[in-house]
C-alpha cells in the first residue's frame, strides 16, 4: 500500500481544555502534514518536517487551506430510527409509543435492515461521523447488517443488539434468555472482526425486566472488556415510572448498579435530571454521562447539568441521539450543547467543545489509542472542515482573527457542509 501524507492545518486535542485559552491543551500546525501508512498515522507535524520522513513515491494531497482533525465521534445515536427523527410529539414516552416502537419492527425483515446499515453509514461519513456507539434494534439480525456494513467500509463502530423483554409491542421484544443468548452471538460473530466493537445493550429499565438486568449484568461480567450502553433519567415521567417498576432501587441510577452494571465501561445516555447521590455513584464508577443536546431539546427532556457533572468529576460524553436528536452533525449537537448552557448559566468554550467531539468522545468509549486524535499511532480516521461553507459561513469568516472564533463559527453556523473530505483508516470516502 502506497504512503499518503495530507497537508492542510492540523489540530489534534492533548488533553481536555481547562480554559478557553489553553493552548497548552492542542496542538495546532498552520502548516501541518500528517503521513500515512496502511491506514495508520505515522507522522504529524509541520509539512517541512513531516515530508522529510515521507517515502518515495508517496501521494501528496494538499487540503490548504482547510482543518484537518481527527474525524467527529458519536457516542449516542439509534441506527433504526432514520426515519423517526423530525416526529411530531409531546415528551419521550409518547414519541416512543408512536412512532419508535413502531418503526424499529420493521428490522425484523433482513434487506430492510441491510439498507439502512447502507444509508446510515453513509450518512454518518458525510457528516464528518467515523465512529459512533449505535443501538441496533431488538432484532439480532439488525446487528448483523450493521457490522457486515461497517466491516466492508472498514469502520471502527460500536453497537449493541438492544435487549427489551417488557413494555413495548410483542414483535419488538425478547425474553431474558433470549436478549442473553442473541447478544452472546453477536459478540461471538462480530466482536474484534475488522473494526468492530459489540456493546452489551439494554435499552432502559423500563423496557428490561429484574431478570433481563441480571442477565446483562452477567454479559458484562464474563465480557468485562465490552461497552455497555443504556439510557438514564432523560425524562421526569420516565424516572417515576422507572421508580415504580423497581421500588427496591434507591434511585435510577442505582437500578442498574444492582446488576452491576454501572461499571467504567457504561455509556448513560442522557442523565439529566440526576441527585447528587447519583452524581457521585457515577462518578465512582467512572460511567459516562452522555449529553444529547438536539434530542434533549427536541423533546422538551431537560437542559444537561454541565456544571454540576463537572463539580461531581463525572465522566462525560456528547452525542447526537438520532432519531431523537435532530441532527447527525456533531458540530450541530456542539452548537445546540452551547445554548443549553448558556440557558443555565454556563459557558462552554469553543476548544472543549471539538476536544469533547473528538478525543473527549474516544476516551469516554475507552478508544483514545485508536482515534480521536492525529497523534502518531492513531487509525487515520481524519476529517477535513471548511469554516467557509456557505456564503455567509464565508461573510463572517473575514472578521475572524484566531482559530477559536474559527471553531465557534463553524459550530454555531456549519453543518454536513463544512466536511470537505473524510478518510477512513487512510481511505477517502
Ligand atoms: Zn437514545
Amino acid at each position: 500500500m502506497t504512503a499518503r501524507l495530507l497537508r492542510g492545518r492540523t489540530l489534534s486535542f492533548k488533553s481536555r481544555p481547562q480554559a478557553r485559552d489553553d493552548h497548552a491543551s492542542y496542538i495546532y500546525e498552520e502548516d501541518g502534514a500528517l503521513l500515512i501508512e496502511n491506514g495508520r498515522i505515522t507522522a504529524a507535524g509541520s509539512y517541512a518536517n513531516v515530508n522529510t520522513k515521507a517515502p518515495i513515491g508517496t501521494e501528496v494531497i494538499d487540503h490548504r487551506p482547510y482543518l484537518l482533525m481527527a474525524g467527529f465521534i458519536d457516542p449516542h445515536i439509534h441506527f433504526p430510527q432514520m426515519q423517526v427523527t423530525a416526529s411530531y410529539a409531546a415528551n419521550l414516552l409518547e414519541w416512543l409509543n408512536t412512532y419508535t416502537f413502531v418503526e424499529e419492527q420493521r428490522f425484523a425483515d433482513a434487506s430492510h435492515s441491510a439498507r439502512f446499515a447502507m444509508l446510515f453509514f453513509d450518512e454518518l461519513l458525510r457528516h464528518g461521523t467515523t465512529t459512533a456507539a449505535a443501538y441496533c434494534s431488538v432484532h439480532k439480525g439488525s446487528a448483523d447488517a450493521f457490522f457486515a456494513e461497517a466491516q466492508r467500509r472498514n469502520l471502527l463502530m460500536v453497537g449493541g443488539k438492544v435487549m427489551m423483554d417488557r413494555n413495548a409491542p410483542e414483535a419488538l421484544t425478547d425474553t431474558a434468555q433470549s436478549g442473553y443468548d442473541d447478544t452472546r452471538a453477536v459478540i461471538e460473530a462480530w466482536h474484534g472482526k475488522g473494526r468492530n466493537h459489540v456493546a452489551i445493550t439494554p435499552r432502559f429499565a423500563i423496557t428490561s425486566t429484574p431478570e433481563q438486568l441480571e442477565a446483562a449484568g452477567t454479559l458484562a461480567r464474563e465480557n468485562p472488556e465490552l461497552l455497555i450502553q443504556t439510557h438514564l433519567s432523560e425524562n421526569n415521567a420516565e424516572i417515576a415510572y422507572t421508580l415504580e417498576l423497581y421500588p427496591e432501587a434507591k434511585d435510577y441510577t442505582d437500578i442498574y448498579a444492582r446488576y452491576g452494571l454501572l461499571t467504567r465501561k457504561m455509556l448513560l445516555g442522557h442523565a439529566i435530571h440526576l441527585a447528587d447521590r447519583e452524581m457521585e455513584a457515577i462518578a465512582e464508577a467512572g460511567s459516562v454521562a452522555v449529553h444529547c443536546p438536539t434530542s434533549n431539546l427536541f423533546l422538551g427532556s431537560g437542559l444537561f447539568d454541565l456544571k454540576r457533572i463537572r463539580e461531581h468529576g463525572v465522566r462525560m460524553a456528547i452525542a447526537t441521539d438520532i432519531g431523537g436528536g435532530s441532527s447527525y452533525s456533531l458540530l450541530r449537537t456542539l452548537d445546540e450543547a452551547y445554548k443549553i448552557q448558556q440557558l443555565r448559566g454556563n459557558r462552554l468554550a469553543p476548544i472543549e467543545s471539538y476536544w469533547q467531539a473528538t478525543r473527549g468522545n474516544a476516551e469516554a468509549l475507552g478508544l483514545v489509542e485508536r482515534i480521536g486524535t492525529l497523534e502518531p499511532g492513531s487509525d487515520a480516521d481524519i476529517i477535513v472542515l471548511d469554516a467557509c461553507a456557505t456564503p455567509a459561513m464565508k461573510i463572517r469568516m473575514e472578521t475572524v482573527q484566531t482559530l477559536e472564533e474559527e471553531l465557534f463559527l463553524m459550530q454555531t453556523m456549519g453543518d454536513d457542509r463544512s466536511v470537505r473530505a473524510v478518510y477512513v483508516a487512510g481511505e477517502a470516502v
